[in-house]
């Protein structure tokens, strides 16, 4: 408890009263942390821009025991994504990339992983704002597997055997041909699954064939809701 200082991803913002927002950020290895910026709307706040979704800031923020706003006491911007404003599609997609962060990451369990990624594909992102869709079923991928939620992909889940070129994805799992059916993955998809584990956003992007990516992620976050 008492002031933190660190560095976090703004993910959403909402009003608050006359001159007040409530922010959601995610901190460097906190997790997500929600606080109340007071003054924040008013035209020269002490806050500039930097309480603006998807901006990097230093963040200080109190916390106090048993409450569950945070209050936040300053913001300084590190870098901002405002050109992706110009971009609704990428926009669109970085903002389905904070809400799965907000839905997937438990309150107040940091995990720096987690917050490198989003940092690496929102700045992928902005470089190469045509590429949003590659690049957000990348963030799926990760962030699946970060939380425990994506499966082996270089080895059958039930037999082990490699899955040279003939995975079926059946129930959020990777099998082979020999152990039961399911869909039957292309080549380029088993090799993107694979490729992900090795790239960044942005090669993999460029590398990666994607089509198929969509429908497993799709399923599996489906099935994780479900847990
Ligand atoms: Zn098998």
């Amino acid at each position: 408890m008492g002031v933190v200082e660190t560095e976090a991803i703004v993910l959403r913002t909402y009003k608050l009263a006359d001159a007040d927002k409530i922010v959601v950020a995610l901190t460097r290895d906190r997790g997500v942390v929600r606080g109340v910026a007071r003054g924040a709307r008013r035209l020269r706040s002490r806050f500039g821009a930097g309480l603006e979704p998807l901006t990097l800031v230093e963040i200080a923020y109190f916390e106090k025991e048993g409450r569950e706003l945070a209050a936040i006491k300053r913001a300084e911007i590190t870098r901002s994504h405002f050109a992706l404003a110009r971009h609704t599609g990428a926009w669109e997609a970085a903002e389905r990339m904070c809400a799965l962060v907000m839905e997937f990451l438990p309150p107040g369990q940091g995990d720096e992983r987690v917050f490198r990624l989003l940092r690496a594909t929102l700045g992928a992102l902005e470089e190469h704002p045509d590429r949003h869709a590659a690049m957000e079923r990348y963030f799926e991928v990760w962030l699946l597997r970060l939380c425990g939620f994506w499966p082996d992909v270089e080895r059958c889940a039930a037999c082990g055997r490699a899955l040279d070129g003939e995975a079926r994805w059946a129930q959020g799992r990777l099998i082979c041909q020999r152990c039961g059916t399911g869909t039957a993955l292309d080549h380029e998809t088993q090799r993107a699954l694979v490729l992900a584990a090795r790239l960044g956003p942005a090669e993999w992007a460029e590398r990666a064939g994607t089509a198929q990516v969509a429908l497993l992620t799709t399923d599996a976050l489906a099935r994780a809701r479900e847990r």
